[in-house]
């Protein structure tokens, strides 16, 4: 099936045995094991398949051992064991990804980071935060907002991923645009390597000079070098003063043009710029329990924020920029928040797209970064080729496709491509692969903007990598998981 390309197991790898379970349960409590009759556990599979399954119900694997670990001695243990036997293994935070990087593929063991959840130490002056690596983003998010700051990063998925998941996925998010990559703000690492060598690189300094900054390696290398079990994070101070507003506008040449001059008028506090188009609008009005705050629909939505920390200055920055956009006829209506509440029904409005879709069928998804100018062509452009090949007709129902929508963090050239099926088939991937990657390398964008290469993108990596930056990759991967046995099939 091309719904997604499923490599045949590899038989370097061990098959999981009972006298492998019985080894676990000498190293681990036996409340941390869920382990199938088929390995001489009593688990109920069904217990497994929240593990074997991933958020999209696309990818889908057979693990018969899921290990939560609650220390990082109990990690390295698990990876020294199942690196001298040849046991692969798949790392899993919230398993929330979107590549199917977080499921195993075959029978690989489940290493779930869910029982590491603890903060170890907050800086309030620095503002630094050092903890286990399956902290909910959420939840740091309530911790550190209670001693006035933020996390850097923020995303709809906060309620289940983890900081570890995070940092494995180098994850974006809306708070990109002002915060910045996880490069710039993850300090330290604390991660164990396949062959169980725990490399404790957990600094909390934010210049270290001295060679190679070996944590970079591990953010964005999604499980395929190391297992994370701790992270240390710059958190920025809880701006005094947000706006929100949600405006309503013709065109996507307006999209940018408005994108320009809240750049002009607001650029040191500009904190979001996020767009979805109509359709994606439609599914949220109809599967949220929220409402449109502009009076009637248009082509495309506009999120604006600013966060600052003055608040009349802020106030007046933004009521200019807005009278500004309405005079000049860029927007045609706009609805500013005013309290907290709207503030966080509008952000829910833009949150809420990717459950939205989820609830109006199965969704594929293309996350892409390709220039601002052509970034919503690809949009139109895969609709027309779904409806010359008879799949798909807009607003019309009882087609093999529902729904192609656009949506994303325009402030960082980032676009979320999603078709809406009726289910996945391969006549409907066909249109796709690799037709959407050849169009995003053609126009020298990536593949990938955030969510990652995962088993979805593996065999695309060359749309947007040199055979030579492979080969390094490759060699990288080599030198830190010789037999191969951190989530395999994956990446590269
Ligand atoms: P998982 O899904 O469990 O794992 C993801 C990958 O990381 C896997 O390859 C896994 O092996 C690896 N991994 C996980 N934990 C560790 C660890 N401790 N050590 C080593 N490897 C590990 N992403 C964005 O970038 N921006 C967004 O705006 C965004 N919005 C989203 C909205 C929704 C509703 C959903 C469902 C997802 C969204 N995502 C977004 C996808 C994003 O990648 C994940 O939500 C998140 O970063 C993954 O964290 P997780 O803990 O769920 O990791």
């Amino acid at each position: 099936s091309r719904l997604y390309h499923k490599p045949a197991r590899s038989s370097t790898f061990k098959k999981l045995g009972k006298d492998d379970v019985r080894h676990f349960e000498r190293i681990l409590p036996a409340e941390t094991i869920l382990a199938t009759p088929a390995v001489g556990g009593s688990a109920d599979p069904i217990e497994l398949e929240g593990f074997n399954a991933d958020w999209l119900n696309k990818y889908r694997g057979s693990s018969q051992l899921v290990l939560r670990p609650k220390t990082t001695k109990e990690v390295s243990d698990i990876l020294k064991y199942c690196n001298d036997q040849g046991i692969a293994v798949v790392p899993q935070g919230g398993n929330t990804g979107l590549v199917g990087g977080s499921v195993p593929v075959h029978d690989e063991v489940v290493l779930s980071l869910r029982n590491m959840n603890k903060i170890r130490s907050y800086d309030e002056l620095s503002g630094i935060l050092v903890c286990d690596a399956g902290c909910v983003l959420e939840e740091l998010g309530n911790y550190v907002g209670e001693r006035d700051h933020i996390m850097p990063l923020d995303l709809g998925a906060k309620g289940s991923c983890h900081i570890g998941g995070n940092v494995a996925t180098n994850a974006g998010g809306i708070r990109f645009l002002r915060y910045g990559t996880l490069h710039g703000s993850v300090l330290g690492l604390e991660v164990v390597l396949p062959d169980g060598t725990i490399l404790d690189n957990m600094s909390t300094l934010r210049k270290d000079n001295t060679g190679y900054d070996l944590k970079q390696l591990f953010i964005g290398s999604e499980g395929s070098l190391g297992v994370i079990t701790g992270v240390s994070i710059a958190t920025p101070r809880k701006p005094s003063s947000v706006n929100v507003a949600v405006l309503g506008v013709p065109s996507y040449e307006n999209v940018q043009q408005a994108f320009k001059l809240a750049r002009r008028r607001c650029g040191e506090i500009l904190s979001a710029y996020e767009f979805w188009d109509a359709n994606c609008m439609g599914a949220v009005l109809k599967h949220q329990e929220l409402k449109n705050p502009l009076s009637s629909d248009y082509p495309f939505y506009v999120l604006i924020e600013t966060s600052g920390s003055n608040k009349d200055h802020d106030d007046e920055k933004m009521g200019a920029l807005l009278e500004e956009l309405m005079e000049q006829g860029i927007v045609e209506d706009g609805a500013l928040a005013q309290d907290d509440s709207q503030i966080s029904r509008m952000w829910a409005m833009r949150e809420g797209i990717p459950e939205s879709l989820g609830k109006t069928g199965p969704t594929y998804k293309y996350d892409v970064s390709i220039p601002i100018p052509v970034l919503y062509d690809i949009v139109g452009d895969i609709a027309g080729r779904l409806e010359t090949a008879k799949l798909y007709t807009p607003g019309e129902p009882g087609n093999p496709v529902r729904l192609v929508c656009g949506y994303g963090h325009i402030g960082d050239g980032n676009l979320h491509l999603n078709v809406v099926a009726e289910k996945f088939e391969d006549r409907i991937t066909n249109i796709f692969e690799p037709y959407v990657y050849e169009w995003v390398s053609s126009h020298r964008g990536s593949i990938s903007a955030e969510h990652g290469v995962g088993l979805m993108k593996r065999d695309y990596l060359g749309y947007s990598k040199s055979p030579e930056m492979i080969s390094y990759m490759k060699r990288i991967k080599d030198l830190f998981d010789p037999k191969g046995i951190l989530n395999p099939y994956k990446v590269v």
